[in-house]
């Protein structure tokens, strides 16, 4: 890793990860946004120090808001997602952009055991969820290294309550509500106490990692894959109808009026969760290595 670079890109204090909602679109999302009143202001490619990051794209929305967008976590074609590089790159990129406020949308990892698939108010396809919070099926993340966010757990802990921001849970629960052309079959709030299971590669990083960037996280779910109900004969042809075709308008409108419109929240707990730690635990690793 080259710790001199320096981040040369454009500035924003929202964003999003994009997401599999709006994978339908492929990368035509900046037309969509056009059509919204969306400008798609430039498209770059950061350099980080763990070398060539993700492409950036910097919008202007109609209420005069800029904000970032980097599709799908910051996957990157040829590269692994579960050897941390993209984890990396993202958030070093968020983190110097000074983003404070992250919009990520997914659709497969909400499930609810506590009902049954006849269960009407289960979460099922065509549902929309916030959930309450998550559990990691893969490796958590632990930090920029290099930076002084580095390794966090000596010198800081993040406390995982509330996860995803309940504000911005409101937020999103309110553009939900009022989609245009579309009504969720349900909309679960995080007072149903949806967890949702975090498991593929690349999707299962975001809360913590926001979390040690200083980060408030608005996450939603639209329960495309694997959720309760979802057994037809044939899933693979009823997903990607369900990705081409029905969601990624809906979804993209959604981030867009929540990119233009939301405000940083100032009642919430994600900023107080990250607690310091006293310098004698950063003191009991070994010394940094020197050339
Ligand atoms: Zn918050």
């Amino acid at each position: 890793m080259n710790s001199s670079v320096e981040y040369i890109g454009p500035r924003a204090a929202f964003a999003t990860l994009g997401g599999s909602p709006t994978w339908g679109l492929g990368e035509r999302f900046h037309e969509l946004a056009a059509t919204r009143g969306h400008t798609r202001l430039g498209v770059h490619r950061p350099q980080t120090p763990y070398g060539l990051g993700p492409q950036v794209e910097h919008f202007r929305g109609p209420g005069g808001r800029e904000f970032l967008r980097i599709p799908t976590y910051g996957q990157v074609v040829g590269e692994d997602p579960l050897l941390h590089a993209s984890e990396w790159k993202t958030f070093w990129i968020l983190w110097k952009a000074g983003v404070r406020v992250l919009l990520v949308g997914g659709t497969s990892g909400s499930c609810d055991w506590r009902r049954t698939a006849a269960d009407e108010d289960a979460v099922r396809p065509g549902d929309f969820v916030l959930p309450k919070s998550y559990l990691t099926r893969d490796t958590m993340p632990t930090g920029l290294p290099g930076t002084e966010l580095e390794f966090c757990l000596p010198r800081q802990v993040a406390i995982m309550d509330d996860p995803f921001c309940p504000p911005l849970a409101d937020a999103l629960r309110s553009r939900a509500g009022r989609a245009p052309d579309f009504r969720f079959r349900r909309i679960h709030g995080p007072e149903a106490g949806v967890v949702l299971n975090r498991w593929l590669a690349g999707n299962g990083f975001e809360s913590l990692a926001a979390r040690v960037c200083g980060m408030h996280l608005a996450y939603y779910h639209v329960v495309a894959n694997w959720g309760t109900g979802l057994e037809p004969d044939d899933p693979t042809i009823v997903l990607n109808r369900l990705y081409m075709e029905t969601l990624p308008a809906v979804a993209a409108t959604l981030e867009l009026s929540f990119l233009d419109e939301a405000s940083e929240p100032t009642a919430c707990r994600c900023r107080e969760l990250l607690r310091a730690r006293p310098p004698e635990y950063a003191r009991a690793l070994s010394p940094r290595a020197t050339q």
